[in-house]
């Protein structure tokens, strides 16, 4: 199978068919329209065998995860995800690999009508890098700037769930049920992108950001952008309640604070934003959680209920 057999079976085939694309894969660039009234946003992903992810992850969950790191920073920047380029590097085409990939990539494609329409196939270590682009109404990018003193801070979802499926695949040493280690693995591996929340957003938030390398770390560039300070009320961080079923209460939260790869969003609201974020929640069945507010000064700190303050040395996964 050479590198234009393997694109035309496994890449070619989609669900996805927008009527913005001009020109699709096969030629020597992509060509798409963006429509009057709408910026473009762009962002990139790359993920590496054995530093991004496990070697052993199933390919279909590569495929989904692959996307949805992408798709899950349009929903940070509110916009509506459209195009999509991928890059693959691998060592050798591996048919049933690809076969794999390629469904649980275009399966998530074909959720939130992205249409891949190019990319890059090599030969090499096993990495996968994705480029989704995406479209906002003019101006209303959600930046990591925007946030105001006074503003609440909510998280979506549960924190750590993720966290604790790497955990226990790092070191084995949690001791999960085999049912609890099915849906911690999902969290990790499946991660669902937050596309339609940070859509909904634009005309709420004043600051947005996903969580990919852990809360602490994440909410810390909203406060660094808006050239301000954050505090977080301890308990009302949204842990996964399996955390406290492994974990001391002390080590959940820990863990809800700083590990990475949840994809959660973390945004910032006027307090006038409160009921309106009631009714999304409820129309979206996703817990958002007041955890915090923006303060006037600079860093994140965490506050115990008997006002002293929660000491964290790691505040979230570092890429160096
Ligand atoms: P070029 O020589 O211009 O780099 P390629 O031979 O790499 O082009 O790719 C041929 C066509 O297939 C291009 O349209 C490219 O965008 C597309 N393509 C290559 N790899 C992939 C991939 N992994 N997924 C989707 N499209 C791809
Ligand atoms: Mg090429």
């Amino acid at each position: 199978m050479n590198e234009f057999e393997l694109i035309a079976r496994y890449f070619k085939q989609q669900a996805t068919e927008r009527a913005d694309v001009n020109v699709g894969i096969g030629d020597d660039a992509a060509v798409v329209t963006v429509p009057r009234g709408y910026n473009l946003t762009m962002s990139i992903d790359t993920m590496v065998a054995g530093v991004h992810f496990p070697v052993d992850t199933a390919a279909a969950d590569l495929g989904h995860k692959a996307l949805a790191v992408s798709l899950s920073d349009m929903a940070a920047m509110g916009a509506e995800p459209t195009w999509l380029t991928l890059s693959i590097t691998m060592p050798d085409p591996n048919s049933g690999w690809l076969a794999e990939f390629s469904r649980g990539l275009l399966q998530l494609c074909e959720r939130y009508a992205v249409q891949l329409v190019g990319g890059d196939t090599c030969r090499g270590p096993l990495s996968l890098t994705t480029q989704v682009q995406g479209l906002v109404p003019c101006e209303k990018a959600l930046l990591r700037s925007g946030a105001n003193v006074g503003d609440l801070i909510y998280v979506s979802g549960e924190l750590g769930g993720a966290g604790l499926a790497l955990q226990d695949k790092l070191y084995d040493d949690c001791q999960l049920s085999d049912s609890d280690r099915n849906d911690l693995m999902q969290r990790l591996s499946r991660p669902e992108p937050r596309v339609e929340l940070g859509m909904a957003l634009r005309n709420l938030a004043t600051a947005a950001i996903d969580i990919s390398d852990g809360l602490l770390a994440d909410l810390g560039h909203i406060a660094q952008a808006s050239e301000l300070g954050a505090r977080i009320e301890l308990t009302q961080v949204p842990k996964a309640a399996v955390l406290t079923d492994y974990l001391a209460l002390d080590a959940a939260y820990r863990l809800a604070l700083a590990a990475g790869d949840d994809y959660e969003l973390c945004f910032t609201v006027p307090p006038a934003a409160q009921s309106g974020l009631q009714e999304l929640s409820q129309r979206l069945a996703l817990p958002l959680t007041c955890v915090g507010e923006m303060v006037t000064g600079h860093g994140v700190k965490v506050m115990q209920d008997d006002a002293t303050e929660f000491v964290m040395e790691k505040q979230g996964y570092a890429h160096f």
